[in-house]
């Protein structure tokens, strides 16, 4: 887990990024990111404790390749000794796993509530390494065009993974698998879900899938990785991972996508079961709102 307290030149990263895709100069919310759903495991923190932890730490140059960094956050899994039920138990920094009071994923109603808010999102180029971060395969964005306005708040898209079967629930089905495109701005994290079923071949995560076996920076557009729009769960939780930190903005898109069950296959070959169970809602209370897409 990066350290916040670094200065800026320690935690920002080397890598020169298109002039177009803001940076947030925050340690802190950088630190969010890293560690976004997918969470710092060990491989993606073998460059070690000093290594950038802005989303373009994965490099092509540089795949994740084995956790040797001597400082690399504590290695979780999500089965077995190392499991989600275990998570706190790992590491003083999981803690939030088990005391946080606003954990994801959760359980969803079948039906939205009457639509409350409206999330205006920006569709365009997103370009970047493909990886293994050692729990998902994960897109971590050097250039991207896409992002979203949420209660005025302007986000970017900073990187995208996969989740085998879907993470959040709705009425308790958990459909094949839960793409999480992370947004990001000075105050934190939005995070938008998109729940896939089996079905036509994606072709946008086809080149996804092809870039990873390859380690060459993909290109994807946004738009092809979404549904039309449509209505959205929305609701205060967490990352899905540790350090399962609070609070990252929901938005799980009422509309599903679909990918073939051999881009499935594929997702699980590498991660068979990324999915961390639901967590109590408590007395949160889960909003809706529309989706509008425009191109970018
Ligand atoms: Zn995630």
């Amino acid at each position: 887990m990066p350290r916040p307290s670094l200065p800026p030149s320690a935690v920002r990263p080397a890598v020169v990024r298109p002039a177009a895709l803001p940076l947030v100069a925050l340690p802190l919310a950088a630190a969010l990111v890293l560690s976004a759903c997918t969470g710092p495991s060990a491989a993606a923190g073998a460059a070690g404790p000093s290594a950038s932890p802005s989303p373009s730490s994965v490099e092509p140059s540089t795949p994740a390749s084995g956790g040797h960094g001597e400082a690399a956050p504590a290695h979780w899994s999500y089965t077995g000794a190392e499991g989600p039920e275990h998570w706190a138990e790992l590491s003083d920094e999981y803690g939030t796993c088990t005391l946080g009071e606003h954990q994801s994923p959760v359980d969803l109603p079948a039906v939205p509530p009457a639509p409350t808010a409206q999330v205006e999102l920006t569709t365009g180029a997103v370009t970047g390494a493909v990886a293994d971060t050692g729990h998902v395969l994960q897109l971590t964005a050097t250039g991207s065009e896409g992002g979203l306005v949420h209660e005025g708040r302007a986000l970017h898209l900073v990187q995208l993974h996969a989740h085998t079967p879907a993470e959040h629930t709705v009425a308790g089905e958990a459909v094949d698998a839960e793409v999480h495109l992370v947004h990001e701005d000075a105050e934190g994290l939005l995070v938008v879900g998109v729940r896939v079923r089996t079905g036509a071949p994606s072709p946008a995560w086809e080149t996804f899938l092809e870039g990873e076996g390859s380690g060459a920076p993909v290109r994807l557009d946004t738009a092809d990785l979404l549904p039309a729009g449509g209505v959205f769960w929305s609701y205060a939780g967490s990352l899905t991972t540790p350090p399962c930190s609070e609070p990252v903005r929901w938005v799980v898109l009422a509309d599903t996508v679909e990918m073939s069950a051999e881009q499935l296959a594929a997702l699980g070959e590498a991660h068979g079961d990324s999915a961390r169970p639901v967590q109590d809602l408590g007395d949160r209370e889960v909003t809706a709102g529309v989706l509008v897409r425009t191109a970018g």
